[in-house]
């Protein structure tokens, strides 16, 4: 019972272990995706951020320079005198305000009092009209309070115009100011020498409400890192974009993680996985030899006490002289040599075995007579089995060409195969030795009558200790190691065994080892 509970407790232990074992690799596959995810989300975080920093300074900076030069020429506007408006900017203007275009003065009840274009080719008359008419509503000039200066951006007639105004009030008469940016040259000369820094260029752009292209180049390639804002202030319309230097860097390593690193994870898993099947496989390989060897000693042990106390009870009998006849007594003798010599050869196969297991197994081959070898181990297998039945047939055919090999290994070989074939033959009449040559290989065979091996056996037979399913339990008797023996003879001699069923019943063992030159 103890030994039940030791076993179940093991294997309860082992598959709290599998899975403790899987829960870690799963818990540390995940930990690392983690921390690999929030190490490189930490790195593009920080890029975004200087970027849109980047971002906000160019704003900043074209924000101001507009409104700086707004405020130059309203410090020109004096509604009582304009002349000195007209007279003055258009030569100032290069200078202080390149970003303004033209200004329009008007009087309460928003009459035009005077346009001034900074260029005097420059023909802004249709700003007034806009003014008074289509933007009217837009602007709201009038309810705007006093000194307030605002901005409107949008497209007219197809056009970004950017507008700039304010109402004043100069001795008790309100008049309102508006500035028409200088577009084109805010988009030629300000914003490329704004951006033509090392920081920014070729890495910049600016669209307009329709996502067209106002400046710079197209960003795509930046994809989900492109930092993009709006002007807050004055192009309200337009939006700044600034790839990060890493952001094709940055693309592609969100990609390739998704795919390279989810692959190590999910390979290192399959390692883990794999190795902690190897390791129950392993070990329930080893349980059941373990097994197998335990029942290995027990058979062992019982094959050497029957013997053991056959001839005792014998021997006692005849010191004791209870034998009632010479032929009684002949008899008892006769018991008492046949199990001694089942005694030894038993003894001699677990010597065998075990010289086999720990690798002293040394072998002494020379040049030998494969036929003779064959026909003097089966005589002497007859003699040793005191069996009429079933008959032992030998075959050898003639001019078998010499073969190396280890006469006495070559006995245990046979006399493992005759055993056998004797024991699993049954009450069948006839046991076949064969010795021939087939091509540059001399095939030994021993062929039996009896029931043949079982399909579920016949690849483990070979193994050490394996007994079959049909005799286990109840059937001749045996060690599970005479078969573990000849293959590994077979194979010391450069050649092999191999089993096969007989017709119409019966088992063919066939040992084929390589002639000699
Ligand atoms: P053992 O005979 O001591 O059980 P072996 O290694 O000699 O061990 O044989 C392994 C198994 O092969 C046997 O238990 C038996 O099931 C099967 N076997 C061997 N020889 C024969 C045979 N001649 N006929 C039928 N089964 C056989």
């Amino acid at each position: 019972m103890r030994g039940v509970l030791t076993v179940r407790a093991r294997v309860a232990l082992r598959a709290l272990l599998l899975a403790a074992v899987v829960v870690a690799s799963g818990f540390l596959a995940w930990w690392s995706w983690r921390t690999s995810s929030a190490l490189a989300a930490l790195g593009e975080r920080s890029v975004i951020e200087s970027t849109v920093l980047l971002v906000r300074e160019k704003i900043d900076r074209v924000e101001a320079t507009v409104i700086a030069g707004d405020n130059a020429v309203l410090h020109l506007v004096n509604p009582d005198d304009l002349d000195m408006l007209a007279q003055r900017w258009p030569d100032l203007s290069e200078r202080i305000s390149p970003t303004v275009r033209s200004v329009l003065v008007l009087d309460e009840a928003m009459r035009p009092l005077r346009l001034v274009a900074h260029r005097d080719d420059d023909d802004r008359s249709e700003l007034a009209g806009w003014v008074t008419g289509r933007l009217r509503a837009e602007l709201h000039l009038t309810s705007e309070p006093l000194g307030a200066h605002r901005h409107w951006h949008g497209a007219v007639d197809g056009r970004s115009v950017l507008l700039s105004y304010l109402t004043r009030e100069t001795a008790g008469r309100r008049y309102y100011v508006v500035l028409e940016a200088d577009l084109d040259y805010i988009r030629r000369e300000l914003l490329p020498k704004l951006f033509d820094d090392p920081l920014a260029r070729g890495r910049f752009n600016i669209t307009d409400e329709n996502n067209h292209l106002v400046v710079g180049r197209s960003l795509t390639a930046a994809g989900e890192f492109l930092v993009s804002t709006r002007f807050p202030t004055t192009l309200y319309k337009w939006r700044l974009a600034v790839a990060p230097r890493q952001a094709p860097e940055l693309e592609a390593r969100a990609r390739r993680r998704g795919v390279v690193e989810g692959s190590y994870v999910g390979a290192s898993l399959l390692v883990i996985l794999a190795g902690v099947s190897f390791l129950l496989f392993a070990a329930r390989q080893e349980e059941q030899l373990n097994t197998l060897k335990s029942d290995f000693i027990a058979t062992v042990s019982h094959e050497l006490k029957t013997p053991l106390s056959l001839i005792r009870m014998f021997g006692e009998m005849l010191a004791g002289e209870r034998a009632p006849t010479p032929e009684k007594r002949a008899q008892y003798l006769e018991i008492i040599v046949r199990e001694s010599e089942r005694l030894s050869a038993l003894i001699e196969n677990v010597l065998d075995f075990a010289r086999l297991e720990q690798g002293r197994a040394a072998y002494e081959f020379t040049a030998s007579d494969l036929g003779a070898v064959v026909l003097r181990d089966a005589e002497a297998f007859r003699f040793r089995a005191h069996r009429e039945r079933p008959a032992l047939v030998t075959e050898i055919a003639d001019g078998i060409a010499p073969v190396r090999l280890d006469a006495r290994a070559m006995q245990v070989l046979l006399f493992n195969l005759l055993d056998n074939a004797f024991k699993y033959a049954g009450d069948t009449d006839v046991v076949v030795v064969r010795a021939r040559q087939e091509g540059a290989r001399a095939i030994i065979e021993v062929e039996d009558r009896g029931p043949g091996i079982d399909p579920e056996d016949a690849r483990k037979i070979f193994e050490r200790f394996y007994r079959g399913r049909a005799v286990r339990s109840g059937g001749p008797r045996g060690t599970g190691i005479g078969l573990a023996l000849v293959k590994h003879i077979a194979r010391a001699h450069g050649g092999d065994v191999t089993a096969h069923a007989a017709s119409p019943t019966g088992t063919i063992f066939r040992v084929a080892i390589p002639v000699d030159g």
